[in-house]
């Protein structure tokens, strides 16, 4: 059999773009390389109001909501504002395996313990190699995360910029209603490290950065809690953010991670990898239609479509990321004191920086 569509990677994007395009009827196959789906869990699972729509979750992946966000600088001066729209701490094992399963039950093939290894073009399919055989499709879609091997396997280059993220769960005494977010070149050169609770005892505390992220975790941890600490669920990650110039090839589209449709200045993907996945299925459904898979036709319906919405926020991100890590501390901690006469005017900012 030739499928429509193979998706490659049950992550957020895969499993929606696969569930939209079954849901239209489409013969659709979801590849993932681990044995269980949502494991293992490379993120923090901080999230705006938008994940449950976007993501048709049931509302038992929260786990706790929050209204305030405190912006530290070294010197722990800081800044907080609250939101009116609660922000969401999810279990995001329980998010992946969610999707998944709407997936399933709008009609798509799920394979787990399958690797997808690299294709062949034949004259009207792709055949797509894996650890577990081979499969004929019209369309190949990767949803494989930030070193996406379908990105490699097709030569669609992948912004350059990347960061690494390290995170521990942290037994201690937190507010259940406050996130941190710390700044500063001795925290880490590169982005910032977080504290984000699950609820008054446990919070997920981490840290990117381009290079020796544990180092930097390490000190981190030793300043914000002088004492000695539980925790569970150590994770690691890449971030890749930039604006990808073509996400897309000749019967082949990437999405999520894999097309680095993430906000530049927090490293979240999982609202945009949603919202990508809409603009994904909606451009197989268009290829399939018009029985026309060919890279003009992509660039037309999926890479120009998606950018339309995402790319002034991505570039917006670019911009805030690039601001927050050339300014020196001094002018970090300068900032925050100067920003708290208008926390009112900065309070409830879209954190997804899509404005709409
Ligand atoms: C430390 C850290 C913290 C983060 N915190 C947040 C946060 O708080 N909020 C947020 O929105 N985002 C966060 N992110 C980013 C978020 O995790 C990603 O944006 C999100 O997972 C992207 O979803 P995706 O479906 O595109 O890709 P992924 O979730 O990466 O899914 C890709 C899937 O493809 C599979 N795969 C890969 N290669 C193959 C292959 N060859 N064959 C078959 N399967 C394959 C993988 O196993 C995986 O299941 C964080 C990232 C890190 C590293």
């Amino acid at each position: 059999m030739i499928y429509d569509a193979i998706v490659v990677g049950a992550g957020p994007s895969g499993s929606k773009t696969a569930e939209l395009l079954a849901a239209s009827g489409k013969d659709v196959l979801l590849l993932e390389e681990h044995q269980n789906i949502g494991n293992p869990v490379q993120c923090t699972g901080i999230d705006s109001h938008r994940i449950l729509t976007l993501s048709e979750a049931p509302k038992s992946i929260v786990m706790n909501k929050v209204r305030k966000a405190r912006f530290y600088s070294q010197d722990e001066n800081y800044l907080e504002l609250e939101s009116k729209k609660a922000v969401y701490v999810i279990d995001r094992h329980k998010l992946d395996e969610e999707i998944a399963k709407r997936a399933k039950k709008a009609g798509a093939e799920i394979l787990t313990s399958t690797k997808f290894l690299n294709f062949n073009r034949k004259t009207s399919y792709l055949e797509i190699k894996t650890n577990k055989g081979v499969f004929k499709s019209k369309l190949l879609v990767g949803a494989d995360g930030p070193n996406s091997t379908v990105a490699k396997t097709a030569n669609i280059k992948l912004p350059r910029e990347y960061v690494i993220g390290y995170q521990e769960t942290i037994k201690h005494d937190f507010s259940d209603n406050i996130v941190e977010l710390w700044f500063g070149s001795k925290i880490t050169p590169d982005f910032f490290a977080w504290v984000v609770p699950e609820n008054k005892q446990w919070a997920r505390v981490g840290l990117a950065a381009k290079k020796n992220v544990v180092h930097y975790f390490k000190k981190f941890v030793e300043m914000r809690f002088d004492q000695k600490f539980e925790k569970k669920d150590i994770l690691g990650g890449v971030i890749r953010y930039g604006l990808i110039k073509d996400s897309m090839a000749d019967n082949i589209l990437l999405v999520g991670d894999a097309a680095s449709q993430v906000k530049p200045y927090s490293g979240g993907g999982i609202i945009y990898g949603l919202i990508g996945a809409k603009f994904a299925a909606s451009a197989c459904l268009k290829c399939l239609n018009k029985n026309r898979f060919d890279y003009n036709f992509l660039k037309e319906n999926y890479d120009n479509e998606w950018k339309n919405k995402l790319a002034p926020a991505i570039k917006r991100g670019m911009v805030l990321h690039r601001s927050l890590h050339i300014i020196p501390d001094w002018l970090m901690s300068f900032g925050i004191t100067i920003s708290k006469p208008f926390s009112p005017i900065l309070n409830n900012l879209d954190m997804d920086l899509l404005f709409d």
